[in-house]
């Protein structure tokens, strides 16, 4: 009897254990699999995903969750891949241009004006890379993570008003307007808390863009604010954007049809909204051709 209630004991024991290895295996077999396909994945092979089986249980879920986040990644990825080939072709063609042109020069002896005209050539080409490098170091830093930016309390207009007299000072013949559509009643609703040198360039960058896709070369900048927002509007009465590139005009290095009117990079306004999401705010832009452009700033007052 005692004999029997061991083995009987021993049995039950030894069914127990079995079973419960063969559910966990059975459990554990889709996560095991994951795992191998998961292992599999490289920054070469970005396209690859993870099979889901059941969408319904909870590996499905984690499937599809890990499968989503490598969606994020590959685009992230193929768009920092298209960066560094922009910059490489962007860097290229003013360096090439300035080696063509000093190469010529050397050719034969020539006259001072000659040799004036080619320095003037080369100059402009080397002024294009100081402002495609500047660029591109300022996008660095606005895509550092907000917390690593040193911010304090800024007067809006004030900033403004510096940002107009550095663009007057570099472009001869620009106008810059600034008007108060609202009347400043405290500091506070003029004031943000953010990082000087960024916000400058931002503003800069779009007053430099009114004043030189304009023929009249005037950019106004209207400020307003609202409860707990201030609103900035840089207009200008120029050749205006497309409809099909009022989309694009965001994306790191896109030019407009409208581009041969001026020189630039492609950086200006990506750089621009970077920064202003940085600060917490927002851009729009509403533009029609041959009659002019706004783009409307709001960022979060004291
Ligand atoms: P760019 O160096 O070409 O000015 P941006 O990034 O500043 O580069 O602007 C991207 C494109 O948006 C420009 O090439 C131009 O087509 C268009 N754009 C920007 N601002 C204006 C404006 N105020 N008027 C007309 N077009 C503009």
């Amino acid at each position: 009897m005692k004999d029997t209630l061991i083995i009987s004991f021993l049995v039950i024991i030894s069914l127990t254990v079995a079973a419960g290895y063969f559910f966990a295996y059975k459990a554990l077999k889709p996560v095991e699999e994951i795992v191998d396909k998961v292992g599999e994945i490289t920054a070469t092979n970005l396209d690859k995903r993870v099979p889901v089986k059941n969408e319904n249980d909870e590996i499905g879920e984690l499937t599809t969750t890990f499968n989503k986040m490598l969606d994020r990644l590959e685009a992230s990825f193929n768009a920092q891949k298209n960066f560094v080939s922009n910059i490489s072709h962007e860097l290229r063609t003013p360096l090439s241009t300035i080696v063509g042109e000093l190469q010529i020069a050397l050719i034969k002896d020539r006259n001072t004006e000659e040799y004036r005209k080619i320095i003037g050539l080369a100059l402009n080409d080397a002024k294009r890379l100081v402002r495609l490098s500047n660029g591109l170091l300022d996008l660095a830093k606005a895509n550092y993570d907000a917390a690593a930016i040193s911010t304090k309390e800024l007067r809006v207009d004030e900033l403004l008003m510096e940002a107009r007299e550095t663009v007057l000072k570099a472009n001869e013949g620009y106008k810059v307007n600034i008007l108060f559509e609202r009347e400043i009643e405290d500091d506070n609703c003029i004031s943000v808390r953010g990082n000087r040198y960024l916000l400058k360039v931002a503003f800069i960058n779009l007053i430099e863009n009114a004043c030189k896709f304009s023929p009249d070369r005037l950019s106004s900048v209207a400020i307003s604010y609202m409860d707990d927002k201030i609103i900035l509007r840089f207009k200008d009465s120029g050749i205006g954007i497309s409809e099909k590139d009022l989309p694009n005009i965001f994306i790191p290095f896109y030019r407009g049809d409208n581009k041969d009117f001026s020189q630039g990079t492609g950086i200006g306004l990506p750089l621009t909204q970077k920064i202003i999401t940085l600060h917490n705010g927002t851009i729009q832009v509403s533009s029609k051709v041959n009659e002019g452009t706004v783009f409307t700033i709001e960022i979060p007052h004291l």
